[in-house]
């Protein structure tokens, strides 16, 4: 099932082991996996070059045909589910029983949803008395995807089913830490009748994704990654008035009333905080708790979290897996330390477990205030900050305290007071009753510094896409003189 080569370009697998080793190890064990190579210039080269030798003739199909070989693909990627999984169990240690329902299945609903949308990509006509003018939805040309190590198959889909579908082409380079799932995607893609060039994969860490963005050739970026990362490629893709699609980091609230269901509400929160072992962007890392409920929502928190099941991910048993790398797991410890110089209580868990894998408790945060920096920063790992607050005013204001606005969510039985919440959240995305769930059907991405641009649904159409205006003069022309 693995990968045979580093790079995947112009409908094949290729090797250049000039470029620099990247070892991919395995979270659960830390042992190696498997070997690939960062691309060098001329495989950069080579990929942009097969994605804009590809674009025009892609862009030429029937939208149909375009929508049908996305469509194989999905299909493709349902019936190999099983083994996607269990790849992306091994490239990024979340617990198969996650990868079996998260991953390929979004890739391929990702692949299913934009194949359904390509024929229906239309301009319009606009009457203008005698004359008239109409529109053309046109393709921007070769776009790059750029992918962060937290949903590596998910990731590269989301980017590429849409900008497929628009009659673009891309070169996708994922993660260094996760390069193997979008290969995989790329073989799917070509099995499906995707003509060679149209989704190019190559590896490398910033680097190699800073000589694509600066590549002239390439018409828009889309990056999933940090806040810091996103800032250095929006100012790189603005130099040459480039497209960009900005999916950064959070600090979500997610804000539970006294009126919740609380055993739904402690539900939201391990699932905002404890899946993917706390790796997820949206995660909700700032838990307000109405006063009234906090102490019997603290006990239900910590008497839930205590069964997770924490332990090799490849076994379906397993729903709590290690953190990506070594790196990861030592930010996350540092910030658990913080978070006990700074003042907060370490209500429950929060130690390193094991020599092997990158393991750590869930650990979950009481007493903690706005200014500590585990309230303040993006861990990106398994750390729940509790607070408590009084009034509806007071929460909204603290919850809207950050620079980030990826996503927010409220949990009450008050109708009217769930959508007011949701509409004064500075964020992209809101749940009511419910946490972290991003069906295809619906917009995705960030407000203020967590992004620009939505990711999904139709939304995502006008990312990968751009109208053409064209007039047309049915008269003689007039002249002044
Ligand atoms: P990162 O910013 O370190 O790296 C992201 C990607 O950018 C990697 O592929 C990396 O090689 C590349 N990169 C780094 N410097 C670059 C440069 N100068 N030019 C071009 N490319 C460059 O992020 P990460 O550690 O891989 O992922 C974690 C971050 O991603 C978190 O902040 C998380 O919130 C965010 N994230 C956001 C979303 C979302 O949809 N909003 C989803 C997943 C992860």
């Amino acid at each position: 099932m693995q990968p045979t080569a580093s790079h995947f370009v112009n409908g094949a697998y290729v090797e250049d082991k000039n470029g620099p080793l990247i070892p991919v190890t395995f979270p659960g064990t830390g042992e190696e996996i498997a070997r690939v190579h960062e691309a060098t210039p001329a495989i950069v080269d080579a990929a942009i070059a097969s994605a804009k030798a590809a674009q025009s003739a892609w862009a030429a199909l029937m939208p149909v045909e375009r929508g049908r070989v996305l469509r194989r693909a999905a299909d493709l990627i349902r019936a190999r589910n099983q083994e996607l999984s269990e790849l992306e169990t091994l490239d990024t240690g979340k617990p198969i029983q996650e990868t079996l329902v998260a991953d390929a299945t979004s890739a391929a609903d990702a692949l299913e949803y934009f194949g359904g949308l390509a024929a229906t990509l239309t301009g319009d006509h606009i009457p203008l008395g005698g004359d008239w003018a109409y529109t053309m939805r046109i393709p921007l040309g070769v776009c790059v995807g750029i992918g962060a190590w937290n949903y590596p198959t998910q990731i590269a889909a989301w980017k590429a089913a849409p900008a497929l579908a628009c009659g673009n082409t891309m070169v996708f380079k994922p993660s260094e830490q996760t390069p193997l799932c979008a290969l995989k995607l790329a073989e799917i893609l070509i099995e499906a009748g995707a003509p060679p060039g149209v989704f190019n994969v190559i590896q490398g860490a910033g680097s190699v994704g800073k000589a694509l963005v600066e590549d002239r050739r390439i018409a828009k970026v889309s990056l999933t990654g940090s806040a810091p990362t996103g800032k250095k490629v929006y100012a790189a893709a603005a130099s040459q008035m480039k497209h960009v699609t900005m999916e950064l980091g959070g600090k979500s609230p997610l804000i539970i009333f006294d009126d919740a269901d609380v055993d739904s509400a402690v539900s939201a929160a391990i699932n905002a905080n404890f899946y993917s072992s706390g790796q997820i962007c949206s995660n909700g890392t700032r838990v307000f708790v109405q006063s009234g409920i906090k102490d019997a929502f603290l006990d239900r928190l910590i008497a839930r979290t205590s069964k997770a099941v924490i332990g090799d991910p490849r076994d379906p048993a397993t729903n709590f897996g290690p953190m990506i790398s070594e790196e990861q797991l030592s930010i996350t410890c540092s910030y658990i330390e913080k978070g006990k110089a700074e003042g907060a209580t370490l209500a429950y868990g929060g130690q390193r477990l094991g020599a092997d894998g990158h393991f750590i408790e869930p650990a979950i945060f009481s007493d903690v205030t706005d200014d500590m920096s585990i309230a303040r920063e993006e861990i990106f790992g398994p750390v729940l900050s509790l607070f408590d607050f009084e009034t509806e005013e007071e929460v909204i204001k603290r919850a809207n305290a950050t620079d980030l606005g990826l996503s927010g969510a409220v949990f009450t039985a008050d109708l009217t007071r769930a959508h007011r919440i949701v509409a004064a959240i500075e964020a992209g995305t809101c749940w009511i009753n419910q946490y972290n769930l991003t069906p295809v059907e619906m917009p995705f991405g960030g407000s203020k510094a967590s992004g620009i641009g939505r990711e999904n649904s139709k939304a995502a159409i006008e990312s990968y896409s751009e109208i053409k205006t064209i007039y047309v003069g049915m008269s003689p022309v007039d002249a002044a003189f």
